[in-house]
């Protein structure tokens, strides 16, 4: 008989998964060219030719652009920066409300607070998991400003439907594109879909340099007033020819992306492409073994869209299972190695992906500059539990995903990874 690995059982596999290593000999080139060069950044902080800084950043930003499309690529340290610069170049006004996902990375919503504006969560779809354009519908007030739209999981958000709301009551759109590079919807590339769009390249993400991120619009100011934001905005204004006009949220920050990690970021661009085939093919081979198993119902992909599966993120029905998601979760994480370069996490396998974010302790105390609750002080919008069913009923009882479909892994190894789920399966009377 056949004991399971979290009953004292022998598990499926012990050897480590390989790991996810996109940085090769090409980028070692490049660094060492960079480095030779001796300008490891070149920006200036003030009206100048190197305001939009050095060769390798103006390089990578012209073949980014043109790999997706889209008229402006401005390189910055970090995702999180980025949606700093998109919010701030909207020019949304303190007590402005944007709704966002409540089931996504912490910045997506900090982004709002940083120019003290407030956000408001919108529940997300069932299938998708992105912005629900029903519940965005339902939470625009006469002081929404703009929606940020994220791409969760590598699968563009519901374009048409949203973009057509934002069209309708002058919103802007958003796109945190960071877990979609090189997703599609109707053959345009996520990350264009929106106003202004904003990439991610930390260690996690399809395609890194350590730490950055890309901001994209076609629009020319919005492109302006990113860069300004990006490098000290509020001492270059004086060189520009009228001040005035550039005023609003034009207090800047140091976001720039240095010249090493400019020239790493313009070889994994052009691994992109393959990259993306054999994460889609790893995710459908193992969608297609998991999905035989009755309680397990693979992602969805939104028609007319490609998926680019940054996780691989299914639905768990209890119901059907008999037993919760979180003792089936563990049970397989048991069965399970972990994957070389990030052992201290485990197997990379989770149940319910992030907590709703406005349960975390910053909305639920409503503390967040000074003591005193500003800006949450100034706005009625709640933050209580129930606030989005969905997102809730998915992080407690549904939803799981895992990472072990990178590039990287062989056919036997993804075969691992679906033997450990049937061995739970066939045996889960005994959890
Ligand atoms: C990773 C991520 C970010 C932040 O990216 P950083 O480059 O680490 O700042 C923002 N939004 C989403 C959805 C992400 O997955």
């Amino acid at each position: 008989m056949t004991t399971l690995a979290i009953k004292g059982g022998a598990p499926v596999r012990t050897n480590p998964f390989p790991a996810y290593q996109v940085i090769g000999e090409e980028e070692k080139k490049e660094v060492l060219r960079v480095m030779d060069s001796g300008i490891l950044s070149r920006y200036l902080g003030c009206w100048h030719d190197d305001f939009y800084g050095g060769p390798e950043v103006q390089r990578l930003e012209k073949e980014w652009a043109g790999y997706f499309g889209v008229k402006h690529a401005m390189a910055v340290n970090s995702a999180t920066s980025g949606l700093y610069c998109a919010v701030g170049a909207i020019g949304i006004e303190p007590g402005d409300e944007m709704i966002v996902s409540p089931y996504t990375m912490s910045a997506s919503a900090t982004a709002a607070l940083i120019y003290n504006a407030i956000p408001v969560f919108a529940d997300i779809e069932e299938d998708c998991f992105c912005l629900d354009p029903a519940s965005v519908e339902s939470r625009i007030t006469p002081k929404t400003r703009a929606i940020m739209a994220v791409d969760i999981f590598g699968q563009p958000y519901n374009a048409d439907l949203i973009n057509a709301l934002a069209k309708k009551h002058g919103l802007y759109v958003i796109e945190d594109c960071a877990q979609a590079p090189g997703a599609t919807y109707k053959k345009k590339h996520a990350g264009t879909l929106a106003d202004i769009g904003v990439f991610s390249l930390n260690y996690h993400k399809h395609i890194h340099c350590g730490e950055g991120g890309v901001v994209v619009t076609d629009n020319d100011e919005l492109a302006e007033r990113v860069r300004l934001i990006r490098n000290h905005a509020e001492a270059v204004l004086d060189g520009k020819k009228s001040p005035k006009e550039h005023l609003v949220n034009m207090i800047g920050f140091n976001f720039r992306m240095p010249e090493i990690e400019a020239a790493i970021t313009r070889c994994q661009l052009r691994k992109l492409d393959g990259l993306i085939k054999e994460r889609q093919t790893n995710c459908f081979y193992l969608a297609e073994r998991l999905g035989q198993i009755p309680a397990i119902e693979p992602p969805v992909v939104r028609e007319g869209c490609s998926h680019v599966f940054y996780v691989h993120g299914f639905k768990f029905q209890e119901k059907i299972a008999g037993v919760s998601r979180d003792l089936f979760i563990q049970a397989v994480r048991a069965e399970l190695p972990y994957t070389m370069l990030r052992k201290d996490e485990g197997p990379l396998l989770g149940a319910g992906y992030v907590k709703p974010l406005y349960l975390q302790p910053m909305y639920q105390h409503r503390i967040a500059y000074g003591n005193h609750g500003y800006p949450f002080s100034e706005s009625s919008v709640s933050y209580h539990k129930g606030v989005c069913p969905v997102t809730e009923r998915m992080y407690e009882k549904e939803f799981f995903n895992h990472e072990m479909m990178r590039p990287g892994m062989t056919r036997e190894d993804l075969d691992d990874v679906a033997r450990a789920f049937e061995k739970v399966w066939e045996c889960r009377a005994f959890l």
